[in-house]
């Protein structure tokens, strides 16, 4: 299990400052979610801790290794979107078993790995089937399938679940706490969903305006809100 280390990250874009020199540790195995209000840079410091951003100054270390000029391809990260972009004319198999086919896997590897990866997500009985005869859930499950079979030391999550209904993100908290149990892998995961961030997450880290407000359990944040905004985000009641 790996950590994941910032180490007072700053980024402009131009002269527009949005991060603006976040410490933080990410423990190995944890479930970290990231909340705060559209624009304060949750997603910029996703796309740092991947790589697909650089910092301005500050550093980036996963498993302790200094990874802050490192390309994506290098961390052992897989990042799961909003908009789970799946290929139209490929089945579910092929979607998930995409990366590792780029790679030039051995066949009979990608078919192992992808019936592996299909039974953690309950998709086998839909493995042949192309992404439109799915539903929104079992989409993003195959988006997710993508990430796993990769085995990554870290997933990233960028909002996965707002685009589904109500009903069906409540389901899909449930399957990704216990995909996040069975992997034991390090998960962050961001939303601007404060029932997302109080029932899944190991640690909360709250941001306003590239800045990190106060990072703690559940708990910790609901009873000890270090200030209004926190007590507002979080919906406690002080
Ligand atoms: P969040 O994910 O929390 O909604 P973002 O990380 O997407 O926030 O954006 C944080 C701030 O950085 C916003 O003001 C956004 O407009 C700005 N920003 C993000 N990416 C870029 C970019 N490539 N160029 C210029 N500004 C950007
Ligand atoms: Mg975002």
């Amino acid at each position: 299990m790996t950590s994941v280390v910032l180490e007072s990250v700053r980024k402009s874009f131009g002269s527009l400052e949005v991060m603006k020199g976040v410490d933080l540790t990410v423990e190995p195995g944890e479930f970290c979610v990231f909340v705060g209000p559209s624009g304060c840079g949750k997603s910029t410091l996703l796309r740092i801790i991947s790589g697909l951003e650089t910092t301005t100054s500050g550093q980036v270390f996963i498993d302790g290794k200094d990874v802050t000029d490192a390309e994506p391809s290098e961390r052992g990260i897989a990042m799961v979107f909003q908009s789970y972009a799946l290929y139209p004319h490929l089945t579910v198999a092929e979607n998930i078993g995409f990366g590792l086919s780029l790679a030039r896997r051995p066949k009979a590897e990608i078919a192992e790995k992808v019936k592996q990866t299909a039974d953690i997500l309950q998709l086998s009985h839909l493995l042949d089937r192309k992404p439109k005869a799915l539903s929104g859930g079992q989409r993003q499950r195959v988006a997710i399938g993508r990430a796993i079979i990769r085995n990554p030391k870290v997933f990233l999550f960028d909002e996965p679940l707002s685009n589904l209904d109500a009903s069906l993100r409540s389901q899909m908290r449930i399957e990704l706490t216990e995909l996040h149990a069975k992997l034991g892998a390090t998960m962050i995961y961001v939303t601007h969903d404060q029932v997302e961030a109080m029932t899944m997450a190991d640690k909360i880290v709250v941001l306003n305006g590239g800045q990190i407000e106060q990072v703690g359990t559940p708990m910790a944040l609901y009873n000890n809100p270090a200030s209004p905004f926190v007590a507002g985000f979080i919906g406690s009641p002080k």
